[in-house]
């Protein structure tokens, strides 16, 4: 497939460090490398920390330790989204700056309670209640202390950008399609929490830009959010990449590995004498 990108393409492969890899991460990985191949082009790998609480030292190890088991290399250095908050802090204030974030104060109970619909990945919708509060009462409870979270403000946001689209491609890195982004059904999303200048929303697209990613491979559970993402890229005077949705590996009974109860990790596997070429087996590559 001609791609109007930079030669070679370069995709990346950004698991989040907070628990071991089990199959679902394997296929991510493998479709990106494999997509890679076929565009001619290089996997890059981002470790998609921003979440201190969860991400673990131990949890990185074992991510370069399952690559190399499944084969599988990366040009260095590698990217720690935890080394990144100025960057996501810059991106946060040229929103602000544009006039389309505003701080909510809701409590995840008041979300909920306040919520008509969900959103596309089944979480209650965002109701707005902060968006037009008074900036004094803003002001009053900042300076009381009360926790909150900045929220991009989506009408406001979209009626700058106005409609927009997007590139996917097949598995086979073929047909590509143009898609219409639909990022209203998402509300008013969180870009920032108290003690943290970023959500996930915002660094994965602050960094597929730094990172010059041309082919995003990603799972089906985060088709819907590139809605989002292509918004933030507008708005944020970034490019939007192309994107490849691979399917989800589920266990026996139907359910999204990492909810499973049953996630053997690839270490387990491993240890339990299973070799890469039985986990490309097991997947079907
Ligand atoms: N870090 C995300 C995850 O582990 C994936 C990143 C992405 O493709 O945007 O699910």
């Amino acid at each position: 497939v001609p791609n109007p990108f930079s030669n070679p393409p370069r995709l990346r492969f950004a698991p989040s460090p907070n628990g071991p890899l089990h199959l679902g991460h394997a296929f991510s990985a493998l479709f990106t490398w494999r997509m890679a191949q076929r565009l001619g082009g290089i996997a890059h790998l981002r470790i998609e920390d921003i979440d201190a609480a969860r991400s673990k030292p131990e949890f990185v190890a074992a991510i370069f330790e399952d690559l190399d088991w499944l084969g599988l290399d990366w040009p260095e250095p590698v990217l720690f989204q935890s080394t990144r908050m100025q960057a996501y802090e810059a991106a946060l204030e040229k929103l602000g700056g544009m006039g389309l974030t505003y701080p909510c104060f809701c409590t995840r109970s008041r979300i909920a309670e306040a919520a008509q619909k969900t959103d596309p990945d089944g979480a209650p919708l965002y109701a707005g209640t902060c968006r037009h509060l008074d900036p004094d009462t803003v002001a009053a409870r900042i300076a009381a202390g009360e926790s909150f979270a900045i929220r991009l403000d989506m009408q406001a946001a979209t009626a700058l950008t106005g409609a927009l689209s997007y590139t996917v491609i097949g598995p086979n890195a073929d047909r590509p399609q143009i898609r219409f982004a639909r990022p209203e059904r998402f509300g008013d999303v969180v870009l920032a929490r108290k003690g943290l200048p970023t959500s996930y929303h915002l660094a994965v697209v602050v960094d597929d830009a730094a990172q010059e990613i041309t082919h995003v491979t990603r799972g089906r559970d985060l088709e819907a959010a590139t809605d989002i993402h292509v918004v933030l890229q507008f708005l944020l005077g970034l490019p939007t990449p192309w994107y490849a949705f691979h399917r989800l590996i589920r266990d026996a009974e139907g359910e999204k590995l990492a909810k499973s109860r049953d996630s053997r990790s690839l270490r387990a596997l491993r240890e339990s004498g299973w070799t890469p070429e039985d986990v490309r087996r097991e997947l079907g590559l």
